[in-house]
């Protein structure tokens, strides 16, 4: 999915990298003539690209940035205190990543937009990408919690 730069950092080895409003960091190399990308080579024409899209692949695949820290967590939910609110697609704010951990029993768990339709279980946590609709539906009695993810401060 398409999503907008808010930054640059450079690898090990000097090769600028564009960090992205999801956490994901994309390498963004100038070398010609197979890849060309002169204005990643100054400071003026990288701040230039803030706020331009690049697709992340990433995102797609529900890859939680390795480096995002736990911040918050739902109480534990059953089949009866799931809010309603969580029943329908809402999705999380920009940037904020979450895990689905289910304790006991069985959650199925939808991503239209995504085309992800998963069983969550004890053996099987369940990713939520920012700002993507999803919803929870509850499988029987279960009992499971919401843990928010958020990059490093
Ligand atoms: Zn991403």
């Amino acid at each position: 999915m398409e999503r907008p730069i808010t930054g640059f950092e450079f690898d090990s080895e000097g090769d600028p990298v564009a960090v992205l409003n999801c956490g994901h960091l994309q390498h963004v190399r100038h070398n010609p003539p197979f890849i060309n990308r002169p204005w990643v080579t100054t400071e003026e024409g990288r701040n230039s690209m803030l706020g331009e899209m690049l697709n992340c692949v990433r995102c797609d695949k529900f890859e939680l940035p390795d480096h995002f820290v736990a911040y918050k967590r739902t109480p534990d939910f059953t089949e009866e205190s799931l809010p309603v609110a969580l029943r329908k697609d809402h999705s999380t704010r920009s940037g904020v990543w979450a895990k689905i951990i289910v304790g006991e029993g069985r959650v199925r768990y939808r991503v239209p937009t995504l085309e992800a339709d998963m069983e969550l279980s004890p053996e099987k946590i369940g990713v939520v990408v920012p700002e993507v609709p999803h919803n929870v539906e509850p499988l029987g009695s279960t009992r499971f919690f919401v843990e928010f993810y958020r990059a490093p401060v």
